[in-house]
């Protein structure tokens, strides 16, 4: 069995300045140009950039894989597991995820490992999202937002 350690970015947008309400943000999510799933952005740590920090991995594959510049608010109290078979082997991917906020960038300039990348308003990302370890972080995100000041 082979484990894999991603990092990743849960991104949020107040669409009204100083509101951190769940009805005034947006949430940045993606469609994965190889499995379709609809997903938060992520890539494997140290792959690029040997020794790069988690928290720098969630900001880069944030910006490369949607165009978007954002900043860490906070670290995810557990990271996102889950199995997968890639060659007809085992796989274990652990994905830390941090919650940001958006600073600058457009979507428009998303790269070719995303079909297809959108801002989606708090109701309608449960939805969205395939993965149940997916659903699971942005539960936890929901969580952390709501402990952050307004
Ligand atoms: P990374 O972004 O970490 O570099 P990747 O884009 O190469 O990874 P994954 O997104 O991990 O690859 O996808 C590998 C396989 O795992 C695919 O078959 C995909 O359908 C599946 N998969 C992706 N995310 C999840 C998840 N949260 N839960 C279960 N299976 C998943």
């Amino acid at each position: 069995m082979t484990r894999e350690f991603s990092a990743g970015g849960i991104v949020f947008k107040k669409l009204k300045a100083g509101s951190a309400k769940r009805e005034d943000l947006l949430w940045l999510i993606c469609q994965h140009s190889q499995h379709k799933g609809w997903v938060f952005p992520k890539g494997l740590i140290g792959d690029n950039i040997k020794g790069e920090k988690s928290e720098n991995t969630a900001v880069r594959e944030v910006r490369e894989e949607t165009g978007i510049e954002g900043k860490i608010i906070a670290k995810l109290p557990n990271p996102a597991t889950y199995w997968y078979v890639w060659q007809g082997e085992k796989r274990f991917k652990t994905v830390s995820y941090f919650l940001m906020e958006y600073i600058s960038g457009d979507i428009k300039n998303h790269d070719f490992e995303m079909s297809e990348v959108i801002w989606l308003p708090t109701d309608k990302v449960m939805e969205r999202l395939t993965y149940k370890s997916d659903k699971l972080a942005f539960g936890e995100a929901l969580k952390l937002m709501d402990k952050l000041p307004s």
